[in-house]
């Protein structure tokens, strides 16, 4: 028997004050004097217990997962919008409600933080809420968003110095981070369609193109949505990785780079867990997420990825255990430490 952990899974579903309160801080960057105060949001506990119990809660019983790993809406990260203090704010906020969820529900949630970037500053300034958040809130891990101007691609890359004083912390506390971008505002790239699967392409070729694990040998990334479109095309990546005279990608990138499994069909499912060694991929459902609805092809929920783990015939026996359970707690070793506290 596993626990399933589902490695990613974001609070979509949190009370209408929360993006009320947004919407008037956004309103706010114009108007400074109807900028609203952190306290003039008020979300209840019955309030926070009746958005997951209605929603992800009563979805992981019907589905059969145990834990999931909680952030904040990525979407609603919208580091785009204001500066580092209007992001700072709200990366506080986000965050408080995810800790809170946690402690409502101790046995099915654990808390991931997003952070406070914003476009063209020092990401040494999300520091503080970093720590914030690991120590005193409990979280096993960030969400990193390689590109806070929301798909204009204005930061370096990954492999850059510049962002070394997030893996130095992430070092430090042993938590890896999901790459993860947030919301387009270039109408280029609908956001979860394009935008979010660009940016799991882009970060695992900003990891060839570098060698950052030469830096940080203990770092540790989550590629989310199944690697974008990186395992599909691994002999592509590989071929580049041999013309650019780097190792093979099980050694330059696989101690450090996991998928998780929200690929949402049983043929891309097969297709990851077939080109990725089973020892780097994550589950995860990304549920209540990007895609909400029912496969025709199925009648079952696109997003609903136990199935096709269940269904797989590459994935048996302890390599079920593995995506479930012992990868997630390896990659998040603060999980396990939880876990353990709690007995299991
Ligand atoms: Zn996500």
């Amino acid at each position: 028997m596993s626990l399933i952990i589902d490695c990613h899974g974001h609070y979509t579903t949190a009370p209408k004050a929360l993006e009320n309160w947004r919407n008037a801080q956004i309103a706010g960057i114009q108007d400074p004097a109807s900028m609203p105060r952190v306290i003039d949001l008020k979300i209840s506990d019955d309030e926070l217990r009746e958005s997951i119990e209605l929603n992800q809660l009563r979805l992981m019983k019907e589905r059969g997962s145990d834990i999931t790993i909680f952030s904040p809406r990525a979407s609603f990260m919208a580091h785009h919008i204001g500066d580092f203090q209007i992001s700072s704010t709200w990366a506080a906020i986000c965050n408080e409600l995810c800790y809170r969820v946690a402690q409502l529900f101790p046995d099915h949630f654990v808390p991931v933080a997003m952070l406070p970037q914003s476009p063209g500053v020092d990401p040494a300034t999300c520091i503080p809420e970093l720590e914030k958040c690991v120590k005193e809130y409990g979280n096993v891990g960030i969400n990193l968003n390689p590109d806070p101007s929301g798909g204009h691609w204005t930061s370096p890359p990954l492999t850059d110095k510049a962002w070394y004083p997030i893996y130095e912390k992430m070092v430090e506390h042993d938590i890896p981070a999901m790459v993860h971008v947030s919301t387009s505002c270039n109408a280029c790239f609908h956001t979860t369609g394009a935008h979010y699967i660009n940016a799991d392409t882009t970060a695992v070729m900003q990891l060839i193109q570098g060698d950052l694990f030469q830096d940080f040998p203990a770092l540790r990334f989550i590629i989310p949505h199944g690697g974008g479109a990186a395992p599909y095309h691994w002999g592509r990546y590989r071929g580049l990785a041999q013309e650019m005279k780097k190792p093979l990608l099980q050694d330059h990138l696989l101690k450090n780079v996991f998928f998780d499994t929200c690929v949402y069909h049983q043929p891309g499912i097969d297709l990851l867990t077939k080109v990725i060694p089973v020892d780097n991929i994550l589950f995860a459902s990304e549920m209540i997420g990007a895609v909400r609805g029912i496969d025709p092809e199925t009648g079952h929920y696109f997003d609903d990825t136990k199935r096709y783990i269940e269904n797989s015939t590459i994935v048996v026996g302890d390599d079920r255990h593995k995506v479930y359970e012992a990868n997630t707690r390896r990659v998040f070793p603060r999980l396990d430490a939880h876990l353990k506290t709690q007995g299991r």
